[in-house]
């Protein structure tokens, strides 16, 4: 299985050298050459099986020889083991005809964990064969660091540098990035706020010397890895429901458009899925250029559902480059006309996405009101990410079976539960003792030149 880059122009690479490559040489992302099709009765199949059993045979055809195939069942053992819920992704129901996908059940109790978990049991067995060692820098607002640092902790080929804006993390957030105890974990606090943290490991990738002297990776969503690994909830989820022979639909909370676009390659693999039902915040970019097919740029807003607040969603161009054909040219300079401001989606692919997608979006008061009502009607806590999930997809029932996906549990976002329900939702038994651990944080100046020589003196080169 080969895989190419959304803007043509960059080398074709194996699944593992596109797993630790992340950003293609040419700016681009990488997507498979072609996607591989489940048959209707391999998809029926996999009814009735563990979760691990469903990731090893939807994963496996885009993995060529990158990994024997016992050796992939050990991975992904590991990689879900930690988890809190034996089901891994069970699904509750809200009401009639819409389901809960709860995606929360992870070690750091959000969604990030189902592809973080496995691709650092991957990136860890690819590095044991070749004895390279790597360091990966990664920015977050939050659930991505501690996602990562979870994942990486302890792995002994890999430096894990994770930047977050110093003071505008969650008190959860930040202890789950702080309290993990390996030498090979490292939490900046930056001086700056998310976009200056993006910004200074841009500045990492940019720097050659530097990149290439500390061998640099990075884990950011548009690894393609990560978008693999979310395709198997889709399949676990609509196979419980009754796919293949019963049609489903799905909401998503969507900030970079990747766990959505997971929904998309399992519909292109045969799932049967009618509608992918994009559900942003009040940063609505993405439910803007669906509607009007313009996609413009509009600064970023911040809201009660912090890891969707985003100005610009990566994944988006790879649903761009199958809307135009797969036209690597044409790919690139939308990319060029969104860097000065935004660009025009034409005619003939803007129908193909809305064959595909529909979109709408929730305001802050609709997403309080949201987490109130289903509280009340059915007593589950919804997070403020999941609640704009399911806001939105309330407006699209009927038809087929919907599945809302809830990325977060609500005790990671306690404040904004507090403020809709008046109760603090508590955090799971076992994550119990978050606030007893000690901290371990270094403070940076948000200076390239200072996070630079302070990776360096880390890892001693
Ligand atoms: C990252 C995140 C999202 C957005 O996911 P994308 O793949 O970026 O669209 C939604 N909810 C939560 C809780 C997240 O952490």
């Amino acid at each position: 299985m080969n895989y190419i880059s959304t803007r043509g122009a960059a080398p074709v690479l194996s699944f593992g050298e596109a797993m630790i490559t992340g950003l293609a040489r040419d700016g681009g992302l990488y997507v498979p050459e072609t996607v591989p099709v489940m048959l209707k009765a391999d998809i029926a199949a996999l009814a009735g099986l563990s979760y691990e059993e469903i990731a090893f045979r939807v994963m496996r055809p885009f993995l060529g020889d990158t990994f024997e195939d016992d050796e992939f069942r050990r991975l992904i053992a590991k990689a879900y083991g930690s988890f809190g819920h034996g089901a891994r992704a069970p699904l509750v129901q809200l009401a009639p005809n819409h389901f809960l996908l709860e995606l929360f059940h992870g070690p750091t109790l959000a969604f990030k964990d189902f592809a973080m978990q496995l691709i650092g049991q991957m990136m860890q067995a690819a590095l044991a064969k070749t004895g390279e060692r790597i360091t990966i820098v990664g920015a977050t607002s939050g659930d991505t660091g501690s996602a990562a640092i979870e994942a990486f902790r302890g792995l002994s080929n890999v430096d894990l540098f994770i930047l977050f804006p110093h003071g505008r993390v969650s008190e959860v957030q930040r202890r789950q990035m702080t309290t993990p105890s390996q030498a090979n974990v490292h939490a900046l606090a930056v001086e700056g706020d998310f976009d200056d943290c993006q910004a200074r490991v841009k500045d990492m990738f940019n720097n050659f010397p530097f990149r290439d002297v500390v061998r640099l990776a990075g884990v950011n969503s548009i690894n393609w890895a990560r978008v693999l690994a979310q395709v198997v909830y889709y399949f676990s989820s609509a196979v419980s429901l009754g796919a293949p022979e019963r049609t489903v639909s799905f909401t998503v909370p969507t900030g970079n458009f990747g766990d959505i676009f997971a929904g998309y390659i399992a519909r292109k693999m045969g799932l049967p899925i009618e509608k992918l039902v994009i559900a942003t915040n009040q940063n609505d970019i993405l439910d803007r250029a669906i509607r009007s097919g313009i996609y413009k740029t509009d600064g970023v807003k911040r809201s009660i559902s912090p890891s969707m607040d985003i100005q610009v969603s990566s994944n988006f161009e790879r649903v761009l480059f199958d809307a135009y054909e797969r036209d690597g040219n044409a790919v690139a300079q939308l990319m060029k006309e969104l860097n000065a401001g935004g660009f025009t989606i034409k005619r003939e692919a803007l129908e193909i996405l809305r064959g595909i997608f529909i979109s709408g979006s929730c305001s802050e008061v609709e997403t309080l009101a949201t987490i109130r009502h289903v509280f009340a009607v059915t007593g589950h806590i919804l997070c403020p990410h999941s609640a704009v999930g399911v806001k939105v997809a309330e407006e699209h029932l009927g038809g087929v079976p919907m599945i809302t996906l809830a990325t977060a549990h609500p005790a990671k976002f306690p404040d904004a539960v507090e403020k809709a329900i008046g109760v603090r939702s508590e955090l799971p038994s076992r994550m119990g003792d978050l606030f007893d651990r000690p901290e371990r944080v270094t403070w940076v100046k948000n200076d390239s030149a200072a996070l630079q020589a302070v990776v360096r003196e880390r890892i001693g080169c």
